[in-house]
């Protein structure tokens, strides 16, 4: 039998976790649930199989599940929330909540619809456990017991990492770089050890994306292979065209665009007291504008009149972002909003707006 060093473990164990990794962010997570990109068949077929094989998942189940979450996330009927489980409870028993939601019938009848199939998808889902099975007498024929000590660490490798630390700790430590209505946290800026998903407030404020990486600093390695296989042909990303209208554009990257818009108001009441220069420190350094923001908001509201009228902007905006509108109520809303905003005359504010109707403008280009 084959004796390897400890080097050849670590080499080979960090391989093979990776893939995992790599496989639930890449396939499970962007292509299957959101719809984010389009694999090739061939591409897809491969990661059908390597999930069965080195996970014993199903996409349609994890799909389900994390399209839940999305739904109502951080409120009752979230699969694992952390403000229903407390954040170290999902940690440990991410798994369990994971495992109990998919056996769910309700939950895979309502979010599992949509996904791409082939016919050995009805191999897999027939004998779900068998993959897992072949896999440890791999690695026993192999190494022995250190296989089988080896394969227990890969079958319990996403348990924890994704289930408990992305589910968990993803939403409870970390930086929020958008204000989303739920808890999500950006883990660390480096997404290198959990294939991007380190990355999950970026995640949760546009779902709809490949890529999770939104600041120069922050590194998406799943985003990574997302290129790599879209420019190998063998995946295509599904949103490729900008909406034409900036009401659209606002609507479609709404976190973006508020981010960028607190940001700009930041400026703006700076510059109006003479502490430009305070301004630019702020949004240079990432993550403190939003606290500012909120700390200036509670500290000066009172008899500050910029501050007053940037809030009205501000409730305004979140107004037009989350509340279900009719179409024309919602035109109307936005034109006002707009119109409301030149008349403040903060050169900030109208570089924003400018932005925001270029965004739109260059997609009609
Ligand atoms: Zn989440
Ligand atoms: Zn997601």
């Amino acid at each position: 039998m084959f004796h390897p060093s400890l080097l050849f473990w670590v080499v080979l164990l960090l391989s093979v976790t990776q893939v995992q990794i790599l496989l639930v962010t890449v396939y499970f997570h962007r292509a299957m649930s959101h719809r984010a990109l389009e694999l090739a068949s061939p591409a897809r077929r491969v990661c059908r199989f390597l999930g069965w094989f080195l996970l014993g998942m199903n996409p349609v189940e994890f799909a389900a599940v994390h399209r839940k979450h999305h739904a109502r996330c951080d409120v009752a009927g979230d699969p694992h929330s952390p403000v229903q489980y407390g954040a170290m409870g999902v940690l440990l028993k991410g798994i369990i909540l994971y495992r109990r939601e998919a056996s769910n019938p309700d939950t895979i009848a309502q979010y599992g619809q949509g996904l791409p199939c082939a016919f050995e998808d009805a191999f897999y889902c027939r004998h779900a456990n068998l993959g897992l099975a072949v896999q440890a007498i791999v690695w026993v024929s192999l190494f022995g017991l250190p296989g089988l000590l080896a394969f227990v660490l890969v079958a319990a490798w996403i348990p924890f990492w994704a289930a408990g630390v992305v589910n968990g700790l993803g939403h409870a430590i970390g930086y929020r770089r958008y204000h989303t209505p739920d808890r999500s946290t950006n883990l660390v800026p480096f997404g290198c050890w959990l294939g991007g998903e380190e990355l999950h407030n970026n995640h949760h404020a546009d779902p709809s994306s490949a890529f999770f990486a939104h600041a120069w600093y922050e590194i998406d390695f799943g985003g990574w292979l997302v290129h790599i296989l879209t420019f190998l042909g063998l995946a295509s990303l599904r949103r490729t065209s900008p909406p034409t209208r900036p009401l659209a554009a606002l609507l479609r990257d709404r976190y973006v665009w508020l981010r960028k818009f607190r940001t700009a108001s930041a400026f703006a009441h700076a510059t109006a007291n003479g502490r430009a220069p305070i301004a630019v420190l702020r949004i240079c350094i990432p993550g403190l504008v939003l606290g500012a923001w909120n700390h200036r908001l509670r500290q000066l509201v009172t008899g500050d009149v910029i501050m007053e009228q940037l809030r009205s902007m501000d409730v305004r905006l979140c107004e037009l972002l989350h509340v279900r509108h009719p179409a024309p109520v919602l035109a109307a809303a936005f034109d006002g909003f707009c119109a409301d905003l030149r008349a403040l005359n903060a050169p900030a504010l109208n570089r924003w707006l400018t932005r925001l109707h270029g965004s739109a403008i260059a997609a009609t280009a």
